[in-house]
């Protein structure tokens, strides 16, 4: 019997394909996510553990290349240079599967606008969406993968006050032949909340398309975007995963 099943799944396995949403990407009549309070910075474990990678401490930017952000107080910031951004963020270091968490803020007024793009492609929304004040479609708002899946939950703080998030990713695998094997997939906490459970990503993110996956090494370094706004960021470190 264990014979026949594995016959009868096997070629399903193999052959696994990237989810299609039925949802429409972007749908502003998408219901936004219900609100939740942020939960209290001292039940967030945001030290980095043993083992993990730091990426930025406070200190200088050393785990980057490209972008020109700020060092200020402890974290980095977007700000423009002749009315120009400085250019999005990439880490030297490629990173496989594991855990990255970072906490981002913005400015006391406006929503900012950036995100996370993990493997410089899945992008996890850095947005105020603070009571929903700054409207926007929901799987755009904070912590959305990026037209994809909004969050569960809204669990933003009020504009100018610090974001934590833990993402905990595993990316797409391929076949020798660039056939998707098996997708990208993510759990997201968000001030302690977690606003997505292990989901599969339908490739990566776009503004009003989904594109499909490309073959990509197993580790990857992830980008911070500059979307013309002044976000921060601060202690940002990641817990790989060993290899499997
Ligand atoms: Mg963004």
């Amino acid at each position: 019997m264990k014979a026949i099943l594995f016959l009868i799944l096997f070629p399903c396995l193999a052959l696994a394909q990237a989810p299609v949403l039925e949802s429409k990407i972007h749908d502003k009549n998408r219901p936004l996510p219900p609100l939740v309070e942020a939960r209290p910075y001292a039940e967030l474990k945001t030290r980095a553990p043993a083992g993990a990678q730091i990426v930025f401490d406070g200190g200088r930017l050393d785990g980057f290349r490209k972008g020109r952000w700020t060092v200020k107080d402890g974290f980095f910031q977007a700000d423009k240079v002749n009315g120009k951004g400085p250019g999005s963020l990439v880490t030297k270091q490629a990173f496989g599967d594991g855990q990255v968490h970072l906490e981002w803020a913005v400015e006391k007024s406006g929503a900012g606008n950036s995100g996370i793009y993990l493997h410089g492609l899945y992008e996890v929304q850095v947005f105020n969406s603070y009571r929903n004040a700054t409207r926007i479609y929901a799987d755009g708002q904070a912590g959305a993968i990026y037209g994809q899946y909004p969050p569960k939950v809204n669990a933003c703080r009020p504009q100018g006050e610090w974001e934590v998030f833990d993402i905990h990713f595993t990316g797409p695998r391929f076949k020798e032949d660039g056939r998707l094997k098996t997708p990208a997939r993510m759990t997201v906490e968000h001030n302690g909340h977690v606003i997505h459970d292990d989901v599969p990503l339908t490739g990566p993110s776009s503004h009003h398309k989904r594109p499909p996956y490309k073959v990509m090494p197993e580790k990857v370094p992830f980008m911070l975007q500059d979307h013309g706004n002044p976000v921060m960021y601060r202690n940002i470190w990641v817990l790989e995963k060993p290899s499997r």
